[in-house]
């Protein structure tokens, strides 16, 4: 109940004050479930979830799934709690269960029903899922591991924006721990790329990521792609994305590196096309370095560019967000990623709220009219997630022209296929036939991964070789 309450109401307390209740019975043909509270009643008897596709497990979750549709539809009376979207969906990964549902053979027309009906999304949100369902599901495979897909973290990156929560180190302040950093990533690369062979894994998708991978420069950077190609694509039809990310980083040279690496797939991150909003969020570059590294990618040739863009950015507003959108589509890149902007705990945004102005209201429209766009350039969504402390609620959606979709990215978020994580921070994600998850993360501070990568590496592989020989 409290975990209901708090998934509505972030800042309930508990222990005194008004009591919530709720009551539920398994009738003869249906489930019977009443929430109460100040006054407000709300009930609901659900001969769905006898429905012979379902199990003994998923009745227990559609007790609470009902409680917390009551809480959210008694919260909405008494507090005048505004409709949310997503309705009970609260998760950072909604098409789980969408694609659950697929494989128990739900038809798309009755998914919807029940999207609408028990969960309580809106009509737009339940068509968003199913679109991506159907998107996505050509890409899963009967094994999930093998193929696999590897992510390295390169943790570094030129500044910190303040909205960010993941481990990102500026160079200014870290650098000097890059060197090590690397050593030890290449031991790291050398040893995968050995246990890939030895078992005979098929690598769909290797993606660089971070931080900004492209803080890593000239030979260095050289160097490491080399490893990469030998050790972990060489022998494999692998998709190769490098999360180049922050546009600034994108010289000529570092761009012919990477196309000469065989990398697939970039991206080139702009967030927003509004200058104030770029140096007000910590980013050092400018809009002129997004369309000069755009250009240059393209005539290097690198064959798929992406650009993420935040909607809800402190000051920004939906004209703000129109004229971004104006220039990307000018630049015509092969996939957009648009975020919702999230308030990471850990992030200067969220410790200096009072010093911004965000647009919440607005949040829907910019996202929708993100969506238009996107259509409008021939796009369709193919990845979707959600993020504790999202703006209105919402979402991140990913956007790709037919044929240029991100397999990593949909195996990644739908954790239906092995991950191996190198690099800094790196979570590997172990999945199982049953498509439970084991997680194994790598040291985080750069300076503790480059110290223990040796003794943590004989623990890993053995995790790996275990879980990956038993399951192929
Ligand atoms: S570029 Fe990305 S990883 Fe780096 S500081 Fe900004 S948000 Fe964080």
């Amino acid at each position: 109940m409290k975990v209901a309450v708090k998934s509505l109401a972030p800042n309930a307390s508990f222990g005194r004050g008004r009591v919530v209740e709720a009551d539920y019975a398994w009738e003869d043909q249906a489930l019977f479930v009443c929430v109460r509270f100040a006054g407000a009643e709300w009930t609901c008897r659900d001969t769905e979830i006898l429905d012979s596709r379902y199990g003994e497990l998923d009745r227990e979750r559609r007790v609470k799934e009902r409680v917390r549709l009551g809480i959210r539809r008694v919260f909405e009376q008494v507090y005048g709690l505004a409709e949310s979207p997503w309705g009970i969906l609260t998760g950072v990964r909604p098409m789980k269960m969408v694609h659950a549902m697929l494989d128990r053979g739900f038809p798309p027309a009755e998914l919807r029903q029940i999207l609408l009906e028990v969960y309580a999304l809106s009509p737009k949100k339940a068509d968003l899922l199913l679109e991506v369902a159907q998107a996505q599901r050509p890409f899963f495979r009967p094994n999930p591991n093998n193929p696999i897909s590897i992510y390295i973290g390169i943790p570094f990156c030129p500044t910190r924006c303040s909205y960010c929560s993941f481990a990102a180190y500026p160079l200014e302040t870290h650098g000097h721990l890059l060197k090590d950093f690397l050593k030890a990533l290449h031991v790291e690369i050398e040893a995968v790329g050995r246990l890939v062979r030895e078992l005979r894994l098929q690598v769909e998708a290797v993606y660089l990521g971070g931080g900004t991978p492209t803080t890593v420069q000239g030979e260095d950077l050289k160097r490491l792609l080399g490893l990469i190609s030998e050790h972990l694509l060489a022998g494999q039809d692998a998709e190769f994305t490098v999360e180049a990310g922050r546009p600034e980083t994108l010289s000529r040279e570092t761009l012919n590196i990477l196309k000469a690496a065989g990398t697939q797939r970039i991206c080139i991150n702009p967030q927003t096309m509004h200058e104030p909003t770029l140096a007000a969020i910590g980013r050092r570059h400018t809009v002129a370095d997004v369309h000069r590294a755009f250009a240059l990618a393209r005539e290097i040739g690198i064959p798929v560019i992406n650009m993420d863009i935040i909607v809800g950015l402190p000051g920004e507003e939906l004209p703000q967000v129109q004229r971004t959108l104006e220039e990307i589509g000018a630049l015509g890149p092969d996939n957009l990623t648009v975020h919702s902007l999230a308030l990471k705990r850990a992030s200067w945004l969220r410790k200096n709220l009072d010093q911004v102005r965000l647009a919440q209201e607005q949040g829907e429209a910019m996202v929708d009219l993100a969506r238009d766009y996107a259509l409008s350039w021939g796009m369709r969504p193919y990845y979707l997630y959600r993020q504790r402390h999202i703006l209105g609620d919402l979402e991140n959606t990913g956007y790709a022209q037919p044929g240029t979709s991100s397999v990593y990215n949909i195996q990644m978020m739908e954790e239906r296929q092995t991950t191996i994580a190198l690099g800094g921070g790196g979570i590997s994600k172990l999945v199982a036939s049953d498509l439970s998850l084991t997680r194994h993360a790598n040291p985080k501070c750069p300076a503790a991964y480059a110290s223990q990568i040796r003794e943590h590496l004989n623990e890993k592989l053995d995790v790996l070789r275990r879980h990956l020989a038993n399951s192929s």
